[in-house]
């Protein structure tokens, strides 16, 4: 097993991780407090290739591996945690169904935009009564004069109210369950579709989280995604890559929160003595690296697999990874938290937006309990 980083891996670190310090880190307090989309970032990022990591160059993606993607997902995330979610959706979720699944001409339509940041894109499967249970879709696709007619929403899709292009789940037949679903590519503008409902959120609140409404939403027939009855099998694949994408994501809160803290410790003097100096302290540095550094291998170990394995193999990986990295943000940043006292729970330092950034990434994407599932599965059918 190989653990060390190859020179492409600390170069796509090192230009994200100077991107988080300069650009980032300065105004993700203030865009969390203005529940501000960040689109200047969006596009700054977008010149530096990270809105295509993963896709070839003849789509104008940047020609990466999923490693790559993996780090500058957490290295964004270190600086603003609405930044690493805006940028993983649309790379995990849009991208990534369009370039595995669609057409050529599906992907020389969509992906050099997309992939050059000159789009922004977006994914819905969640419904109002449909969340774990993608199978419950109930959004209608009913296919007219050389149209798919869609009627239904969306709920809670990240960067819906800015989205150029979603690729949207619905049922297209009458066959119960997953065999009825089909994949859809639906571009802004298209008669019908609309974005409803702006969250309010308990965090990443400087991302977009918006509900997508269609009302007898005419879409071109050659929009559907796959084939008819796929869309199942495509959301599962698209989200086994997304997972990655949030581990990552939960990955660089983690981080931020533990260097803070850190150096929060060195710093701060009680009883005449700094707080690394109390054991208390330094058990929670040490239950936080170790948290991180179990996190971090698990995420890179999956994003290898993606490199190099099918589904079969690397799904399991991912949704580790992913409930590892989410469950040790959720400790780190609450250790992290502590260690500040008082100063952790104000708004004047960052402390308390790690710990709410970091909460959503044991939700979405399939929340702990849809991990566990994925992984007992796997695990009950390989001893
Ligand atoms: C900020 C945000 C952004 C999001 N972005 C997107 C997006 O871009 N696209 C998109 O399609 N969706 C998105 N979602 C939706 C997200 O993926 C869902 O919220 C999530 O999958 C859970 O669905 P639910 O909220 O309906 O919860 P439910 O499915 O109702 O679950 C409620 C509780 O029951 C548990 N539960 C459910 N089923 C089982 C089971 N079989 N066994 C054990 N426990 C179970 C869950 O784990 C959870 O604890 C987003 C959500 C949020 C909040």
């Amino acid at each position: 097993m190989e653990f060390t980083l190859s020179e492409e891996h600390q170069m796509i670190r090192e230009m994200c991780r100077k991107f988080a310090d300069n650009d980032l880190k300065p105004k993700a307090a203030q865009l969390d407090k203005d529940h501000e989309f960040p689109m200047e970032e969006i596009k700054k990022l977008a010149e530096l290739g990270i809105m295509g990591v993963v896709y070839p160059e003849e789509y104008n993606g940047a020609g990466m591996d999923y490693i790559s993607y993996a780090i500058a997902v957490e290295e964004i995330s270190r600086g603003c945690a609405s930044t690493g979610v805006t940028v993983s959706a649309h790379n995990s979720l849009c991208l990534s169904p369009i370039y595995y699944f669609g057409n050529e001409e599906q992907k020389k339509k969509y992906l050099p935009k997309l992939c050059s940041g000159e789009h922004i894109g977006c994914f819905g499967i969640t419904e109002a009564g449909a969340g774990s249970d993608a199978q419950g879709t109930t959004t209608k696709a009913v296919l007219k004069d050389g149209k798919y007619i869609l009627n239904g929403s969306k709920t809670f899709i990240t960067n819906g109210g800015v989205a150029d292009v979603a690729v949207v789940l619905a049922r297209s037949n009458d066959q119960p369950g997953y065999k009825g679903l089909t994949m859809f590519i639906i571009e802004k503008g298209t008669p019908g579709f609309a974005v409803g409902k702006v969250e309010e959120k308990m965090g990443i609140r400087a991302s977009s989280t918006t509900e997508l409404i269609f009302d007898n939403c005419e879409v071109p027939a050659e929009n559907m995604l796959g084939s008819e009855g796929q869309g199942f099998k495509i959301a599962m694949h698209t989200l086994d890559g997304g997972r990655v994408g949030i581990a990552a994501q939960a990955l660089g809160i983690a981080q931020a929160a533990m260097e803070d803290a850190v150096a929060y410790a060195k710093e701060r003097k009680q009883f005449n003595q700094s707080l690394s100096q109390f054991q208390a302290i330094q058990w929670m540095i040490a239950d936080m690296a170790t948290d991180i550094e179990a996190a971090r291998l698990l995420t890179y170990q999956a994003a290898d697999m993606m490199n190099n394995s099918n589904r079969q193999q690397y799904s399991k990986q991912c949704a580790m990874a992913k409930l590892f990295a989410s469950e040790a943000a959720h400790r780190v940043t609450h250790k992290a938290l502590q260690i500040f006292g008082g100063y952790g729970y104000v708004t004047e330092y960052p402390l308390e937006r790690y710990c709410r950034d970091a909460r959503i990434t044991e939700i979405y994407e399939g929340t702990s309990e849809v991990q566990r599932l994925v992984i007992a599965a796997s695990v009950l059918k390989s001893l």
